[in-house]
């Protein structure tokens, strides 16, 4: 028997455990020292961010963006019913009346045409994700959020390093949050970062950043003591967090490039399986590049999807789906947008299988895994 290839694989590659020493060794572990700044300046001068902030994870980043649109009780936020659960909950931790947004039948992304017949009167927010990395088309997104005077924030919890006609995902948006959880492209165990474009956010971002003080203002002289100013929690994450992720940020060209590596290699082998009408592969749209966060494959059912599954777990693959629709879950019914058909996303919680995808997958690792796929369906 074959070693078991698993889904997803723990990176170091490099400096992270000698970063972390150092963080342990300068006598300042909470947030905010060397590392975290040396992490905000990467971010800062590589993307041209306007201003950025390191947190637990994507999912309090997400609540910093909540509580910087001032959501209160029945403003309406409209949010991908295909995507992570914290897109929705950290606008609905905070009064918001969750609006769901299907998928594009080409891809599991939002579909931007459907966006403005979604807009109300109360609608405040728009959180386009970019599913897989791959980036949404955000002209349409960003003329529709200016029509109607709303605030774009985009979920960049899978968009490291990839691009929307030339410009970094999450600097589009007012608002945006990426992701350094395990199973990313750049991790830092949980992790997350804030990105804030537009200006007017950016004092009360620092103070909700700090528990609801003024602490940033304190350490740069600008108040003589520092006081509680405002809503916030502890979002800061440890230097300890830091010096991790800043090991793996010294080293995000090599790990991009063989994610997209191993996505490309996938994409070559299953071609003809996509051509004989066996499965779709991922689309990728003209105006998008692919980080290669991802590589997934749609089967033509859901009991497709299980055989599938059930063939590649003989193979000892680990292959998993992903989201199931918000729309449908439990506490998202609570928010079921009347009568409008959400039948996209339901496709993809049906049918998407995610096949592994991690930095030290051999080459010959794929192959066994194109291999099982081609025993499936071609016998
Ligand atoms: C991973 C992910 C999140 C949550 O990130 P955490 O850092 O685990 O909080 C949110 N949205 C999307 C689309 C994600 O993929």
């Amino acid at each position: 028997m074959h070693k078991l290839i698993n889904f997803n694989k723990t990176y170091i590659s490099g400096n992270e455990l000698e970063y972390i020493y150092r963080a342990v060794k300068s006598g300042k572990l909470s947030g905010n020292g060397e590392f975290t700044k040396l992490c905000h300046k990467y971010f800062e001068e590589k993307f041209d961010f306007r201003k950025v902030l390191l947190t637990t994870s994507c999912t309090d980043a997400l609540e910093m963006c909540a509580m910087l649109c001032r959501i209160s009780p029945g403003d309406e936020v409209i949010v991908p019913s295909y995507t992570f659960v914290s897109t929705a909950l950290a606008f609905a931790r905070q009064g918001a009346n969750i609006i769901f947004w299907d998928s594009r039948e080409d891809h599991p992304g939002v579909d931007e045409d459907l966006l403005e017949s979604l807009i109300t009167q109360r609608t405040k927010v728009i959180v386009p994700v970019h599913y897989a990395g791959v980036s949404c088309n955000m002209d349409i997104i960003m003329k529709v959020s200016k029509k109607y005077n709303l605030i774009v924030v985009e979920d960049a919890a899978q968009a490291i390093d990839s691009y929307y006609n030339g410009q970094p995902l999450g600097g589009i948006g007012h608002l945006s949050a990426f992701s350094f959880h395990d199973t990313k492209n750049i991790i830092a165990g949980e992790g997350g970062l804030l990105v804030i474009n537009d200006s007017k956010f950016l004092s009360r971002a620092e103070i909700i950043w700090e528990k609801g003080t003024d602490r940033a203002k304190y350490f740069r002289g600008e108040v003589d003591k520092y006081t509680w100013v405002d809503t916030g929690s502890s979002f800061l994450a440890s230097e300890i967090t830091a010096a991790f992720l800043y090991g793996q940020l010294e080293n995000l060209e090599r790990i991009q490039k063989r994610r997209v590596q191993i996505w490309d290699k996938y994409y070559n082998a299953l071609k003809s399986l996509q051509m004989d009408g066996f499965l779709k592969l991922p689309f990728i749209p003209k105006y998008a590049t692919n980080n290669g966060h991802m590589f997934y494959v749609i089967c033509n059912s859901a009991n497709d999807r299980t055989a599938l599954m059930k063939k590649l777990k003989k193979c000892n693959v680990l292959a998993v789906f992903h989201y199931s629709s918000l729309h449908l879950s439990p506490f998202g019914k609570n928010y079921a947008s009347g009568d409008k058909l959400i039948q996209n996303s339901e496709i993809y919680a049906n049918r998407l299988l995610r096949l592994p995808l991690y930095y030290e997958m051999k080459d010959c690792d794929i192959d066994r895994v194109t291999n099982c796929l081609f025993q499936h369906y071609r016998n």
